[in-house]
């Protein structure tokens, strides 16, 4: 498998590199990806390129078998660039330029860049298209991030409305689409309509979710623009993006679509984080990357060491990194590249650390890549190819992150939070999740989950349909089938499209706000929910859970329907985690799935190779526990593995079973 470390030789003197590669080739490292900033090391001023630096630092690599994996450098536009081009820069907002200093500080539709970008591209592929230790190439680096995602620029508007042309064809489609006769809103011409800037009121929902989706695209077609450059000029080398998931405008399905495979940079702490984040959230990204192409990912940047900014974040404890990578691996990645090798001793991210610190001293973290690699090569790659079958999938769209981003319709909402909701009790139960971008294929699940799909489109509701017909089991939640996919409510009653397959009709409801709860009663037990409160009415349904305060007594909360051969669940509310997973036991007991239980943080997942199946067990917590297992599993190395296991503070253990 590919282990790797994402590497600067620009930060240190030449003298230096050596040493670095050979601790590289110690610890089994067998590829870097280098020269994602590296813009003005290769072309100091327009037009003079120098590649001398990175060609001898890929020919000392090469030297000792370790691969390269090139980042085009256009996250970080040159001074001279922006001096001559001032316009590159973004417009925010309120209507001001973006400033010099930072990083990702352009405009997608400047042509000035698509020029200069073009032309960097070419330069750097025509230079290393035939280069042996070659062997990919990233794309940029982390698009959308740091809020880099939108521009409202006079550029942008133009190609905004351009992007509206297309769409809509004609004014009087788009004027009603999207009810421009609010507010006097109607466009008599193209050149009427804005970019969503700073107004005292919200804009136009409908607006703002084509502006929204007009952004990604403007991601998307950058991002092609170079994928084509290289394609045209390469022949074995293959491209990729190192992608975070942050709830920016960037639809990463479109995105993933241009790539061969997609990254993922894997960052379960930050700066000024106390602590990590919980680990169904870097499990629901890392299931999240793998759903964008159904196939296996690359972690492109894996966290070793503390990280930060300005301020620094928790210290990973020991093997603390290995379990991640072994979630990760878990989850469907298959190469592991770690973030970075050494500490920089200056520069914002003076304080990310790396496998060495500034001193550049083999110490813990040196060791347990080494222990890392050690274990991985016993492994080996049927450990590495090995997949994982999900009989859930959780459907996540874009669009609908981003209509709840324009109205989260509550002070208590949360998009990814109420989605991680509906995640966690299957993460709990060591259930395996996909999680979807396309409502097709669903006949190899027994679970379709739509989390708060406040988006409908029509089309989908014969798959979903055919899907509880025959058997599946649908789970719906609070707010689903809302809205058409142009921002526009039903005129239906609610829940609109599933209110048939649900057999309840919702005609009243009330948004909670922070500190506001309500309760409701389930198998005789009283559990708080918040967010939330949807009142049903059953059309055909039966009431699993009654709200029991004051003006909504008695009436239901969480319903099920049997629909064909399957069954229907309706969550009106946004439960706490208790209440959700007694229901998703009750859904359970249905299916021919099996949960795992085990304690809160300690993570099961199961694998299955060519030769063996893989027993992955992670303990995310700084306590001890105990799992007991059955007598045919042998540790990585061939021994007779215990039936009870101690996981150790922070353990991550494979264990295989011949098939
Ligand atoms: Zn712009």
């Amino acid at each position: 498998m590919y282990f790797g470390v994402d590497y600067y030789p620009e930060h240190w003197p030449e003298e230096r590199w050596e040493t670095d590669i050979k601790m590289m080739k110690e610890l089994g490292i067998n590829v870097v990806r280098i020269a994602e900033f590296g813009w003005s090391v290769i072309e100091p001023k327009e037009g003079q390129y120098n590649f001398s630096l990175y060609d001898k630092v890929i020919d000392l690599l090469h030297q000792y078998d370790i691969d390269v994996i090139l980042g085009t450098p256009t996250a970080t536009p040159p001074a001279w660039l922006i001096e001559k081009h001032p316009n590159i820069l973004q417009i925010n907002k309120q209507g001001q330029r973006n400033n010099f200093g930072g990083r990702r500080h352009y405009c997608f539709n400047n042509l000035n860049y698509q020029r200069y970008t073009h032309k960097i591209v070419t330069q750097m592929v025509e230079h290393y298209n035939d280069n042996e230790a070659v062997i990919g190439w990233q794309i940029d680096n982390e698009f959308g991030h740091e809020a880099s995602d939108k521009c409202y620029c006079d550029d942008c508007q133009k190609e905004f409305q351009n992007w509206l042309k297309e769409k809509y064809s004609t004014l009087e489609n788009l004027n009603q689409t999207w009810g421009t006769v609010f507010w006097s809103q109607s466009y008599n011409s193209w050149d009427q309509i804005p970019t969503p800037k700073e107004t005292w009121t919200a804009h136009n929902p409908s607006l703002l979710l084509d502006f929204y989706r007009f952004s990604s695209d403007s991601i998307v077609d950058y991002q092609k623009m170079q994928v084509d450059i290289i394609r045209e000029k390469v022949a074995e080398q293959w491209i990729t993006h190192n992608l975070i998931f942050t709830g920016h405008t960037l639809n990463l399905d479109n995105l993933a679509r241009d790539l061969d495979f997609v990254s993922f940079d894997n960052y379960p702490v930050w700066g000024g984080l106390a602590k990590p984040v919980n680990p169904e959230t870097t499990a629901f990204n890392h299931d999240l990357m793998y759903g964008l192409k159904n196939q296996p990912f690359w972690i492109m940047e894996e966290l070793i060491g503390a990280q930060g900014w300005d301020q620094i974040g928790y210290l990973p404890r020991p093997n603390q990194a290995k379990m991640w990578t072994y979630q990760a691996l878990g989850h469907g990645a298959e190469a592991i590249i770690f973030f970075r090798w050494r500490a920089c001793r200056f520069g914002t991210e003076q304080f990310c650390h790396g496998i060495l610190d500034h001193d550049g001293k083999p110490k813990r973290k040196y060791k347990e890549i080494k222990e890392i690699k050690e274990e991985l090569d016993l492994a080996g790659d049927d450990f590495t190819n090995s997949t994982r079958k999900a009989k859930v999938a959780l459907y996540h769209s874009y669009d609908n992150m981003w209509a709840w981003q324009i109205q989260p319709q509550s002070s208590a909402f949360d998009y990814r939070e109420e989605v991680e909701k509906i995640y966690r009790p299957f993460f709990n139960k060591n259930i395996n999740v996909n999680v979807i971008s396309q409502l097709s294929n669903l006949e190899q699940y027994e679970i379709l989950v739509l989390p708060i799909l406040f988006l409908v489109n029509s089309d989908w509701i014969k798959e979903i349909e055919s899907f509880v017909t025959n058997g599946g089991k649908l789970v719906l939640t609070y707010r689903n089938g809302v809205k058409d996919e142009n921002n526009i409510v039903t005129d239906k009653t609610l829940p609109g499209f599933f209110s048939e397959l649900a057999g309840i009709e919702i005609n009243e409801y009330e948004s909670l706000q922070v500190n506001q709860q309500n309760s409701v009663v389930f198998e005789n037990k009283e559990y708080d929910t918040r967010v939330w409160s949807d009142l049903i009415t059953l059309t055909g349904a039966k009431s699993l859970a009654e709200y029991n305060q004051n003006f909504y007594a008695g009436t239901p909360a969480i319903t099920e329907n049997k629909y064909g051969q399957g069954e229907v669940y309706y969550i009106g509310c946004s439960p706490d985690d208790k209440l959700l997973s007694y229901l998703y036991e009750r859904i359970l007991i249905k299916t021919s799935l099996n949960a795992i239980e085990t304690e809160k943080g300690v993570e099961i997942i199961k694998k299955t190779g060519e030769k063996n199946n893989y027993l992955i067990a992670l303990n995310h917590n700084s306590q001890s526990y105990k799992i007991n297992l059955s007598k045919t599993y042998k540790t990585i190395d061939g021994k007779q593995a215990k039936t009870e296991l101690q996981l150790q503070p922070f353990d991550g253990i494979i264990l295989k079973q011949d098939i």
